[in-house]
Parts: C-alpha cells; structure tokens; sequence
C-alpha cells in the first residue's frame, strides 16, 4: 500500500484529527491497496469554518467572470493531461472496466468546460415593475455548499457538482463515498492547480453516518447536494428542513425500457442491455425493467439471452473487459439475494445470476449478469432498486397498459421508449412519470440538458443551465428614479 491519502482542507493534506484512517479493498482482488484519511465531526468542522471564511472574504465570488471562466477551463485541461491515471485510478477503486472509466474522465473534463462558458452567459434581469425605478435581478453564489457523491460514477457526478458550484462562486465541502474517495482527492489538487483559491474546494473522505451527517448539520453549510439512496436522502431532506437549508436529491431509479413491436430490434436489443449492465448494473439511470410487446417478447428475450451469454466478465484494467466487479462484496451478496428472490417470487431465470467461484474471478465482488422472464409488476424484483446486473422482463398487451406498468412504481428517473410512430412514441414519452426519457436510443444523459428525478427519484435537477438555479439564490434591487 502506498502512504496514506489526506483530507484537503483550506489548501492543505493533513490527516483526520483523530487520526482515524480507512482502508480500500479492491473490488477485483479483496485486496487492501490504499488508505485514506477518515474525516470526524471535528474534520468537517473544520472544513465548513474555512469554506465559510473563504466565501466571507469573497475572493472567489468577487474574481471577474472571465478569470473564474479561465481558472475552470484550466481545470477541464488538467483533467485531460492526468486523464489516463485518473481513470485507472477510477477503475481500479470502484471496479470498473478501463474503457469506461476513460469515457468518464472525459466527461468530467467536458463538465468543467461546459460551466467555465456559462460564467459569463447566465445575469439577471431588469424587471418593469409598476414604481418610477429600475427592479433588477443578480444572481448571488449561496455561500457554503455541502456536497455528497456517490460510488458509481465518482468523477462524473462529483464534476456535476463542483463545476455549476464553482461558477456560481460558492465555496464548498465534498464529502466523497467513503468506498471511492481517490479521484475526488486528485480534483481537489488539480483545482488548487488551476488557480481556484485554496478554501474554496475542501475534499473531506469519510462515513456517511458521520462525516456526511455532520456536513449535512452544519449551521454554516447552506445547500447540501446529495447523490445516493432514497432513504438517506430522504434523512438528508429531513435534517435540513431545521435550518431551511436548500437540497437537491438524485436518488435511486427502477425506470421502465418500453419496446414495441415496430422498433428497430437490431438497436433495441443491444441497447436493453448496455442501459443495464453499463457499470455492473449500479446505475440510477438502468433500465432495469424491460416491457416488451407481447408479439416481440419471447424473440426478444431469447435475442437479449445470446448477448448476455457472449459478454466477457473481466478483470476492469483489461481494455477488453465489457463487465467488471461490483463495488464490493457486500453489495454484490446484496444483488445476489435477489436473483433468489425472483426465482422464489415465481419469475423465470432465463440465464446468469451465478458468483463466479473458480479462475481469476473467484477472488473479486463479480456477478454474472442475470435475465428475468415473466416478471409480474407487482413482484419485489420490478419495485425495488436491484442496483446489479439484473433485467426483468414484462410482456404487455397495449400502449396504455405500457405507460400503466411503467408508472407502477416509486421511483421516476428515466426511461427509453422504441417504436417507429412518432406519436406513439411522443405520446409514452409525455405518460411517463419520469424526470428524462429517450426515444429509440438508450442513452438520455445530456451535460447540456437538466437531469433529475421525480416522485421519489429526487427533487432539483442537475446539468443543463437550470442547475445554476440551485448553486445561486436571485436577489432583486430596487433603483427609485423618483
Ligand atoms: P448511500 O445513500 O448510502 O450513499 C451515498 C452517499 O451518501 C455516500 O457519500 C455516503 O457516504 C453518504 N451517506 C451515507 N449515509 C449518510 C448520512 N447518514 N448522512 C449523510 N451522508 C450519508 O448510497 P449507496 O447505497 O451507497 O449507493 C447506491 C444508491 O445511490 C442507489 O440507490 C442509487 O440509485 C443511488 N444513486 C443515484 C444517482 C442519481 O443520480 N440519481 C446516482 C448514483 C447513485
Ligand atoms: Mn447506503
């Protein structure tokens, strides 16, 4: 194991002051390869003094818009020049194949640049109110954001916050998942290296119960963010409605893939499986429940079973690794329990859901990706979040009963509907309770475009510019000219 890795606070490493520290197993191997500091409540503490005497000394909020446009273009290009290490930093920490986590530096650095040019592009307005004057509108930073990412996709959905954050000219503190603190870490440094002033980005690593709950409480943080499970955020939520502190939420998902009859099999096929098993199946976004036109549902079950059987499981630094390990064995067990679930609920394994254990994937957190057929709506495994490599196939008669199925849920993320008729197609899009659905693509996940969930998938949106509603807070002043 290398030295251990340190918080970032106010511009320095130092470790936790309890000098606590935790160990990170790799997922492929069960093997301890790092440790990293573990932030206490003094740690936080600590951490939201320095944010907030940071964004009281003004330094940041005040620098001018096209040097903060500049120091985060620095940052999108730091990223790029480390892109390699960091992704086989990601890979390795969270399990992932190596070809994804690239495809997820990149889009972290893209993140940067996106924000960096929406600095100068997003003001106010002059509003004509019924007074001789002038009403206008400034849009303010908020102060100290407290921000909780998960494990998933660390870099991508910790970029999502801290490049619409750092635009607005807030200060933060970043609590990453306590699994997948490393490349979080890195950006802290390359922020710092970029030119963001020290104090502005402090990277706290931690527990949830304890770092994360502390920085949710804080007087002084005055928005939290949070990337998780519905049932921590709905504590987050909770917690901050003491202090009227603003939250967004992107939580869990178990959004519907609705397949006609007329679509294009030789897309959708392929497609039903990549928006489920992309990192494992720990997606928010999969699709985990495949609704298919009874005339196409058998073909397509039986089509979607070749692929599945083809897929090659591997070690995530193999370039042609397509499937990689859970984040952890625990997790994986988690999974696990529910292909005995289903098979004891009454629906029909049609292939996968063994744990490997002979070869070199015996030692790892890996889980042959499963096929569900003749899953009921109402059955455990089609409510609840698997969060794995898991699809549950549902065969359905009409477009109503479609739009009913997929509406028979908690949750309302996402979603893909393929047919070839566009009014169908726009019809199912519009009657679906989701926040983002695509049509005849499996991919919705625009950093141009908002991102967020419904009912209990979350509250706020990230990406696109309506996210800098929820990093800013809009002031109105009043000019007489009486
Ligand atoms: P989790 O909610 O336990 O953890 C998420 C983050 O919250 C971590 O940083 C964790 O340390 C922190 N946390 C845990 N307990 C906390 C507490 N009491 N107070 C404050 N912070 C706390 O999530 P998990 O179970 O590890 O991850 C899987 C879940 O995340 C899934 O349900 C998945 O859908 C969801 N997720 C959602 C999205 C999205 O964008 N909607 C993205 C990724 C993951
Ligand atoms: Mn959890």
């Amino acid at each position: 194991m290398n030295s251990t890795e340190l918080l970032l606070i106010g511009g320095d490493r130092r470790p936790a002051l309890s000098e606590q520290t935790t160990d990170l197993i790799d997922p492929a191997t069960g093997a301890a390869w790092a440790q990293v500091a573990a932030a206490g409540v003094e740690d936080i503490e600590q951490a939201v003094q320095i944010a907030d005497q940071t964004h009281q000394k003004g330094e940041w909020r005040n620098l001018n818009s096209r040097d903060r446009t500049h120091i985060l273009l620095r940052l999108a290009n730091l990223i790029r020049e480390q892109s390699e290490s960091l992704a086989q930093l990601e890979s390795r920490n969270v399990g992932k194949p190596i070809s994804q986590a690239r495809d997820e530096v990149g889009l972290a650095a893209d993140c940067f640049e996106y924000y960096a040019g929406a600095i100068n592009k997003v003001g106010g307005q002059t509003i004509p109110v019924a007074a001789a004057g002038i009403c206008m509108t400034f849009r303010e930073p908020i102060g100290v954001c407290g921000l909780i990412a998960p494990w998933n996709f660390p870099i991508a959905i910790t970029a999502w916050k801290l490049a619409p954050a750092l635009a607005m000219g807030n200060t933060m503190v970043l609590k990453p998942a306590s699994q997948t603190p490393l490349t979080a870490l890195r950006l802290g440094e390359l922020a710092l290296a970029a030119g963001v002033p020290a104090g502005v980005l402090n990277v706290v690593p931690g527990s949830g119960a304890i770092a994360g709950d502390a920085l949710v409480r804080h007087p002084l943080v005055r928005k939290v963010s949070f990337t998780g499970s519905t049932e921590i955020g709905a504590q987050v939520m909770r917690l901050a409605a003491d202090q009227i502190k603003r939250v967004t939420l992107e939580l869990g998902g178990k959004s519907a893939n609705i397949v006609f009859a007329d679509a294009d099999l030789s897309k959708a096929v392929p497609a039903a499986m990549w928006t489920v098993l992309g990192n494992a199946g720990q997606d928010c976004c999969a699709r985990s429940r495949l609704l298919l036109e009874r005339s196409i549902y058998q073909e397509f079950v039986e089509r979607l079973k070749d692929k599945f059987l083809a897929l090659k499981l591997g070690l995530p630094s193999d370039q042609s690794t397509e499937i990689g390990t859970l984040i952890s064995v625990a997790q994986r067990d988690r999974v696990h329990q529910y292909i005995e679930i289903g098979q004891s609920e009454g629906a029909r394994l049609v292939c996968g859901g063994e744990i490997p254990t002979q070869g070199p994937l015996a030692a790892g957190a890996y889980l042959v990706p499963a096929i569900f057929a003749d899953v009921k709506p109402e059955m455990q495994i089609a409510q609840e979040e698997i969060f794995g490599p898991v699809i549950c196939a549902i065969p359905f008669d009409t477009e109503a009963e479609a739009v009913a199925i997929a509406n028979n849920s908690l949750y309302g993320l996402s979603g893909s509907v393929w047919t070839r008729d566009i009014g169908r197609a726009l019809r199912v899009a519009r009657g679906v309770e989701t926040g983002v659905i695509s049509v005849n693509t499996g991919h919705s996940v625009h950093l141009e475009a908002p991102f967020g969930g419904i009912k209990q998938s979350g509250l706020g949106r990230e990406l696109g510019l309506p996210v800098l509603d929820h990093y800013s807070e809009l002031k109105s002043v009043f000019i007489s000219t009486s």
